[in-house]
């Protein structure tokens, strides 16, 4: 496991996904990894992207990795799918356009699910990007497919938040029903060549204006970018990093990544528990309970303390 740890560490790629994949099989050998990379927490800056299918995710971390390859950072890509029973290449295999990516050592791309792991994603993801931390990456992109509650979880996990808007896709409003708002640090209306780009554009600026901010909050910005052509990454870019200096101006890094790390401990904790009820009782006992509560011999709260009485 040291030896694992130390090359996983020189970036040795390898290392770095087999790692990954015990992060998300749930392996009882983690406690001994999180241990080795605690001290790196907070050296990569998370950037979460979320957005609709279709709306050009995968196009646009293309291009973001692209674009921070130039600036010479290192870059991690989490693609996080929460319906997919599939892990490692069985999502990558069908993204093409992250191939010309693969080759770079200074690149690591590899897709997530839920499989195996006590509490899901929002249990796994934070430990991958652990691991992305510990391997040297400057910037960790982690992208989640769709807008729904999941989606919203694993956005929340980082210090600046991207969310894919496109035209004619009524995403604007999916975005305030799903409360998509609330989490955007940066909207990026893609598919800014497709009519009705503008449109979008000027249907979140109003709804931004619609939000209270104090004086020296975060307005998120609105970037229009074209991903297939590359055209606004830059922009994209600049606005992230522009995140990035407000959160460390306003100490709002430290109060994000204390906040994160808080879900992160109740999430591993809750497992523990959930995983210690289940030795300690070998699963008869809450079905027994069941019955008796069923056939009104005692009240759920009864019941519960029977079951946790001993843990
Ligand atoms: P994802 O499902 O959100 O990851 O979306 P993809 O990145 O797979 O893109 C979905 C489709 O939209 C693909 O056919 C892309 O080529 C296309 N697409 C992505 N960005 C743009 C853009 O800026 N303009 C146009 N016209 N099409 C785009």
């Amino acid at each position: 496991m040291p030896a694992l740890i130390a090359k996983a560490r020189e970036g040795d790629p390898r290392s770095v996904a087999r790692l990954i994949s015990m992060v998300e099989n749930g392996d009882p050998a983690l406690n001994e990894v999180a241990a080795a990379l605690a001290k790196h927490a907070g050296d990569a800056q998370v950037v979460g992207l979320t957005g609709s299918p279709g709306v050009g995710k995968s196009t646009t971390t293309n291009e973001l990795v692209r674009a921070l390859r130039r600036s010479g950072r290192r870059v991690g890509v989490l693609a996080v799918d929460p319906s997919s029973p599939f892990t490692g290449g069985a999502i990558l295999g069908d993204r093409i356009r992250m191939q010309e990516h693969t080759t770079d050592p200074g690149v690591y791309i590899r897709s997530m699910s839920s499989r195996g792991q006590l509490g899901g994603l929002s249990a796994a993801t934070p430990q991958a990007v652990r691991v992305l931390e510990g391997a040297g990456c400057d910037v960790i992109l982690v992208e989640t497919v769709g807008v729904g509650q999941a989606e919203v979880e694993v956005a929340s996990l980082a210090d600046t938040t991207l969310v894919l808007l496109a035209p004619g896709m009524g995403d604007a409003i999916q975005a305030v029903k799903a409360g998509i708002l609330e989490i955007a640090d940066i909207f990026v209306v893609n598919k800014a060549d497709r009519p009705g780009a503008d449109a979008t554009y000027r249907d979140i600026q109003g709804m931004l204006g619609l939000g209270e901010r104090a004086a020296g909050d975060w307005r998120p910005q609105v970037v229009r970018a074209t991903a297939v052509k590359g055209e606004g990454i830059d922009d994209v870019v600049a606005a992230i990093d522009k995140h990035r200096d407000w959160l460390e101006k306003t100490g709002e890094l430290g109060r994000r990544r204390e906040h994160r790390a808080a879900v992160e401990v109740e999430a591993i904790a809750l497992g523990t528990l959930r995983a210690r009820l289940a030795d300690l009782h070998d699963g008869t006992a809450l079905s027994d309970l069941a019955v008796r509560v069923a056939a009104g011999e005692i009240d759920p709260y009864a019941a519960a303390e029977e079951l946790v009485k001993g843990l």
